[in-house]
């Protein structure tokens, strides 16, 4: 049977959303693959908690300010309007992932993602509280008494508080690390955080969601939910690296008994150490299931057996299907590779001169709708519009508006200067004046230009002059 063809063997019907019924206890294990994930895994849970609090420009470095639409990564300022470099970073992330998907499998979902990271801490606690794996079954069928209730009050309160945290992690990226920590009120004698009502809400489905993902749901979320997994072996191929048993070396298996044989077993001794290690308690060696979330733990644990029965390692191992099953050198470099990588350079040249290429100062110009044009006691030609300027930087500038040189037309302004602070926006009301002794009658193209005070950014947009309205 082909690795591909062993896919989704798990019967969903077997899972439930609550993984506390038939609740996976996993022996926590050491090695080579383990290593990398926990340092992976450790590293980017204190980015994300490390990140808010960076400081930039005396601001927040990292920044998703959406009430009041500006949207702040280190020195650049994105508004609304640039929204489309938002989903431009989104379509880059999205193809990163395929690209790694199609070459290394599904090392996202065992090495990085959140719902691996937050599920693994939530055990790692479960653990240091109650024991490893064994004591964990046992205390899971023991009957309640008090050092049970005690164990499981103390577990659940550490779940509760990383929820918190965790909450107010992400809520900070968007509320602000300032207007989270510093909001503070007196209710009778006890402190109390200050917040809008969106933050209070925000907070309770987070620490609500982490709670439930990580201290329940767990796995079942990886098998019942996320689309993710389940569209992943659809961009498997015969060359993607994938955590797979050698059947061929292990079968048949079997435990090292007194009076048995080992010249007609396989390597495998059956010590199951591999299934319990498993995250997603599957079994490794019933072949690749929608469940595996290719963390190595089974490759680590089934390793150290080898060693200690002195076989070869590699039993369970990151290997292909063109290796395992048809034995043949696995192809590194292939078609779809290239074209993710292609596509890949495209997008991220095409952000990366978007991004350089970008003034951040932003003109916009409306024309007044209520009357086209107008004659002023002078006798000259008027037309009004709001010139809305925004300041896409993150210091003050002083803005001035001109008009391109053209004859007959003048521009009136209400002020000469428009200091404008750090992504702050201004609807500015200009009028355009036109002799009719010298222009053409219809319309006229005229050209706005808007330059900070030090010269330094220059924005131009155009509209029309018109003489009709009269
Ligand atoms: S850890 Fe290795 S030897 Fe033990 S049951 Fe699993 S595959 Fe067999
Ligand atoms: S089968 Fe192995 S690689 Fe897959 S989830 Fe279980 S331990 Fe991790």
């Amino acid at each position: 049977m082909s690795a591909q063809q062993q896919s989704n063997k798990i019967p969903v019907q077997q899972v439930d959303l609550d993984a506390t019924k038939h609740r996976v206890h996993p022996r926590f294990v050491t090695g080579f693959y383990q290593n990398i994930r926990v340092i992976t895994m450790y590293a980017l849970l204190a980015a994300f908690l490390i990140l808010p609090w960076l400081r930039y420009n005396g601001r927040q470095a990292i920044w998703f300010d959406v009430p009041s639409q500006h949207y702040y990564i280190f020195g650049l300022t994105f508004l609304t309007q640039d929204f489309y470099f938002i989903a431009a970073f989104a379509i880059i992330a999205a193809f990163t992932l395929f690209m790694v998907t199609v070459y290394a499998g599904r090392v996202w979902c065992g090495y990085a993602c959140p719902q691996t990271i937050w599920t693994h801490l939530y055990q790692y606690v479960e653990k240091w509280v109650i024991g490893d794996r064994n004591k964990r079954m046992k205390f899971d069928k023991s009957p309640m008494s008090a050092s049970k209730v005690f164990k499981r009050t103390v577990v659940y309160a550490i779940w509760f508080v990383l929820s918190v945290i965790t909450a107010a992690t992400f809520v900070s990226y968007v509320a602000g690390t300032d207007s989270l920590y510093h909001s503070w009120q007196t209710v009778g004698l006890i402190p109390f955080p200050d917040w809008p009502t969106w933050v209070w809400i925000s907070m309770f489905i987070f620490t609500f969601a982490t709670y439930a993902n990580a201290g329940y749901m767990r796995e079942q979320m990886c098998v019942q939910i996320c689309p993710y997994g389940r569209f992943q072996s659809v961009m498997f191929d015969k060359d993607t690296l994938i955590v797979s048993y050698d059947y061929e070396r292990g079968e048949p298996r079997g435990a090292r008994k007194k009076g048995t044989n080992p010249e007609e077993l396989g390597d495998c001794i059956e010590c199951t150490m591999c299934v319990q290690v498993c995250p997603t308690g599957i079994d490794i060696r019933d072949g690749l299931q929608v469940a595996c979330i290719q963390c190595a733990a089974c490759i680590d644990a089934c390793n150290e057996i080898m060693d200690k029965v002195g076989y070869p390692r590699g039993l369970i191992r990151y290997t292909t299907e063109r290796q395992l099953v048809e034995k043949e050198p696995s192809r590194v470099f292939r078609p779809r590779l290239f074209a993710y990588l292609a596509l890949l350079a495209v997008l991220c040249g095409g952000v990366i001169y978007a991004l350089t290429d970008r003034v951040p100062l932003e003109i916009d110009i409306r024309r007044d709708r209520n009357q086209l044009s107008s004659i002023n006691t002078q006798g000259m030609i008027e037309n009004s519009y709001i010139v809305k300027l925004t300041n896409k930087t993150q210091e003050p500038h002083n803005y001035k508006i001109t008009l391109a040189p053209q004859e007959g037309l003048s521009l009136e302004l209400r002020f000469n200067d428009v200091p404008l602070e750090a992504g702050e926006s201004f609807d500015m009301p200009v009028s355009i004046y036109g002799d009719p002794d010298v222009i053409e009658f219809g319309q006229t193209p005229v050209t706005l230009n808007v330059t900070s005070e030090d010269g330094k950014y220059k924005v131009s947009k155009q509209n029309v002059f018109t003489t009709q309205g009269q």
